[in-house]
């Protein structure tokens, strides 16, 4: 297909238009534009071919929320002061079932970046090829330094308020940043008691034992992994000796790190919000696991406990490691235009965002001009939330599957999400641009569905 016809410089303006619509009706949400762009960026091929989808505008549609809860959370702190937080929930979309999406605690929590997620939330379930709609939710609450208690208490009153917006086939939240086992705990704990009633399939990520998948926890982490392996497969290549560098230390990086040595790569760094590790000998994910998960600490004390091969860095960025695969695992906007300039310079063949949007518009064009085979988050990390959908399909059947069966169905989801995004990237002639692919398989789900529904 030629690339500059004239109904795709047509259609090209014409979304460029939207785009700044969608900006002017919601100013001050940054993330949120930037995700709506990099998504109107890829999709002139498919209102190129499909007119119909235009007339019936149903990308205003998608980019304008089915419902958005914002409501107030006041609660005691140990020293019984008074704290008030901000809760949101967005419901984005619910062509494909009911809205499906985590929640973040963390002070930089805002309606833009709920927006931001619920966006991206909306596409990557669809990929998944599973009946899960698109939502997210939150607070700007900070769970860092606070007592056991104070989490419970703080989950607590925002479930009050949130329960009423729920239900396992209405809305089915599970964690993000800053929430994670013990915060899912607390929150299905109170809605129960709301509710009075034993409803498994309203939360995901639960723990084993009362309602919880087995895999969720690592799911994230292997999905990314296992994507890159199928982009790296492509190119006639594996994860076997690269050397692989994973920025943050929660969920998704621990069981990125993990996945990938267990395919033989030699994981080198982790990362908090104080500086980095390098790890020479390649991490010792025991104790990086017993700092994190158990001692809730920071990747400076992994530094200190591990002793001579790990190095703890102050400034700079995980990126000025040399690479051959890196995988962003903290928060958006971590991988910038001068960090891909550095990582193409050590030779990287293969960036994959384990985290949402972690790679800035900027770098991701650098990258894709070096050739590097990038996997954009709303695929490659589509690995936690399609367990999340496993979750609910055990709850439904009130049955547990184990653990192989688990990692074996998420294999195969992690599979398909590559090749629906390569093959349909190949369709709009745009062959290797996982971007696109996914953009353009994720939209075309939605968009029929909405269409077939009427005017919804
Ligand atoms: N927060 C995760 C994501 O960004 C998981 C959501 C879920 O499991 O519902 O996809």
């Amino acid at each position: 297909m030629p690339s500059t016809t004239t109904t795709e410089r047509t259609t090209t303006a014409w979304l460029a238009a939207l785009e700044q619509r969608i900006e002017r009706r919601d100013p001050g949400e940054p993330e949120f534009h930037q995700a709506v762009r990099e998504v109107l960026e890829t999709l002139a091929p498919v209102f190129d071919a499909r007119p119909e989808l235009r007339e019936a505008r149903v990308m205003e549609r998608i980019a304008e929320p089915e419902r958005q809860i914002l409501f107030r959370v006041v609660w005691q702190d140990d020293q019984g002061r008074t704290q008030v937080n901000r809760g949101f929930r967005v419901e984005f979309n619910s062509a494909l079932g009911p809205y499906k999406g985590g929640l973040r605690f963390h002070p930089s929590v805002n309606l833009g970046i709920v927006k931001f997620l619920g966006f991206e939330q909306i596409f990557k379930n669809a990929l998944t090829g599973l009946g899960i709609g698109g939502g997210k939710g939150g607070s700007d609450f900070d769970p860092r330094g606070r007592s056991d208690a104070e989490v419970m208490r703080f989950c607590q009153a925002f479930m009050t308020e949130l329960h009423r917006h729920l239900g396992e086939n209405t809305d089915v939240p599970a964690g993000d940043i800053g929430v994670g086992g013990r915060e899912i705990g607390y929150l299905f704990g109170q809605y129960r008691r709301i509710t009075n009633r034993w409803e498994a399939g309203v939360l995901t990520g639960k723990g084993i034992g009362w309602g919880g998948s087995q895999t969720r926890t690592e799911a994230t982490g292997y999905g990314n992994v296992l994507f890159t392996s199928e982009m790296l497969k492509v190119r006639g290549e594996d994860l076997e000796g690269q050397r692989v560098t994973v920025s943050g230390s929660g969920n998704v990086a621990i069981y990125t790190a993990e996945k990938a040595q267990a395919l033989g790569a030699h994981v080198l760094t982790v990362s908090d919000s104080g500086g980095y590790v390098i790890d020479e000998k390649g991490l010792d994910l025991e104790l990086l696991k017993q700092i994190k998960e158990v001692e809730r600490g920071r990747v400076s004390d992994y530094a200190e406990r591990r002793g001579g091969s790990a190095r703890y860095i102050t400034g700079g960025s995980v990126w000025d490691v040399p690479s051959d695969v890196a995988l962003p695992s903290a928060t958006q906007n971590e991988l910038t235009e001068a960090d891909a300039l550095n990582l193409v310079r050590g030779g990287v063949k293969a960036v994959s965002e384990g985290a949402n949007m972690p790679t800035t518009p900027e770098a991701v064009r650098v990258l894709q001009a070096a050739g590097v085979a990038f996997g954009p988050g709303k695929a490659a990390n589509a690995g936690g939330v399609a367990t999340s959908a496993l979750e609910m399909s055990q709850n439904a059947a009130r049955t547990s599957w184990p653990f192989e069966r688990v990692e074996e169905e998420l294999a195969g989801v992690m599979r398909r999400i590559h090749d629906t995004a390569y093959e349909t990237a190949e369709r709009y002639g745009r062959s290797g641009d996982y971007v696109a692919g996914a953009n353009l398989a994720g939209f075309e789900r939605v968009a029929d569905a909405m269409l077939a529904q009427g005017l919804i």
